[in-house]
């Protein structure tokens, strides 16, 4: 194992000490690698749907994260803190275990994970449910994942995948479990860069936010940003189906709502640790019908290829803005790319299969994949 002292030498050479490499703006210059390449997106006003609502309706483009989501973000922010706190020695030695990224994950935090650790000379081993996509599989193993399956168990139960990660990382030298669900450097990432890009992007003219939650990093770390920033900016929680938080910050009780959601990264069952004292006013729910319609209008009338939790987060902020009136500047955010879901949201038997073929506009239906 690499001493301290050794350690923090490298981490001068190569920067790691410091913040600016793992960050840095967006500009005309050129970037150090692929860790200052993630964050400040773009945000967008989305032409078509704002003048319907009568409202302007903000985007940040996540899906253009070099990774092609919003969990770019969280999974440099994991990293930086495991590098940071010394739960791995940073750098592979000849005498000393690469180190190893343990994540319980099948999508975009490990697609994220992965690519900053090859970035940085790391191996990462994804842990995850074996009811996943084939697609899903070959894509993290393209990237170099080393892949662990499971049984789909809950949470509760020891045999979960995410226990089986942490206990894979204990018995491992040189490696550590990066717990995106209960880590709060994951809302940190949020705290310290997409809050103070929303915030600077519209110079400090926003009046509400509406995030879906899946670790509840980006609301949770957004809310805490903004509402320090000016406490009447309005946070609203957007909730799939089958999930618990709409009933929790409508009503305060942790009950699902019914069904389950084509949406795939949002929904949860309990309070997570990033969720945890977030100040979040209110909750809203979209139901897959009109998180799946709304994801064909961003595609084919405002020109964003995305994800259904995209669809689902802009149709929440079209009725955040019924619920806060005419002229307000509405944020959200576009999650990740549309490129990952020809399979299941982008196929016509897919939809049809799930009773959601109505929801795709009639004109658009001839585009399907079938
Ligand atoms: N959308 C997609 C596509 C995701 O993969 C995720 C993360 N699982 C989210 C939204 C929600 O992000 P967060 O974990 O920050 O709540």
């Amino acid at each position: 194992m690499i001493n301290s002292k050794k350690l923090l030498s490298i981490l001068k050479k190569t920067n790691l000490a410091n913040n600016k490499c793992f960050y840095s703006s967006r500009t005309d210059a050129v970037l150090k690698g692929f860790t200052a390449s993630i964050g400040n997106t773009p945000l967008v006003k989305l032409e078509k749907i704002s003048k319907e609502a009568n409202c302007n309706i903000l985007v940040k483009c996540e899906y253009m994260n070099p990774g092609g989501s919003v969990k770019d973000r969280a999974a440099l922010f994991l990293i930086k803190d495991a590098i940071r706190s010394k739960k791995i020695a940073h750098l592979p030695q000849k005498d000393a275990p690469v180190p190893t990224i343990v994540e319980g994950t099948a999508g975009n935090t490990g697609i994220g994970l992965l690519h900053i650790c090859n970035s940085l000379g790391f191996k990462c081993q994804i842990f995850m449910p074996n009811n996943q996509s084939k697609e899903k599989i070959e894509y993290l193993q393209t990237l170099g994942a080393q892949i662990s399956q499971f049984p789909v168990v809950p949470f509760t139960d020891p045999n979960n995948y995410n226990h089986k990660a942490r206990e894979f990382a204990e018995k491992t030298p040189n490696a550590v479990w990066t717990n995106q669900f209960d880590n709060v450097q994951n809302r940190q990432a949020h705290i310290e860069t997409t809050g103070p890009e929303i915030w600077n992007q519209t110079g400090g003219k926003v009046d509400a936010i509406v995030f879906g939650a899946g670790t509840g990093g980006t609301l949770g770390g957004c809310s805490i940003y903004l509402k320090e920033k000016n406490k009447n900016i309005q946070v609203f929680s957007a909730d799939p189906q089958g999930s618990v938080l709409y009933k929790y910050y409508k009503h305060g009780k942790l009950e699902r709502t019914e069904g389950s959601s084509i949406t795939e990264g949002i929904g949860q069952g309990r309070i997570t640790d990033n969720l945890k004292d977030a100040p979040i006013d209110d909750g809203l729910f979209v139901n897959d019908i009109d998180a799946v319609k709304m994801t064909f209008r961003l595609l084919h009338e405002e020109g964003f290829f995305v994800g259904a939790t995209s669809g689902l987060n802009v149709a929440a902020a079209v009725q955040v803005a019924k619920l806060i009136g005419p002229g307000k500047t509405i944020v959200t955010c576009l999650c990740d790319t549309g490129s990952k879901y020809m399979n299941r949201l982008y196929s016509k038997s897919e939809l049809e299969k799930r009773n959601l073929i109505e929801a795709v506009p009639a004109e658009y239906r001839q585009f399907l994949k079938p």
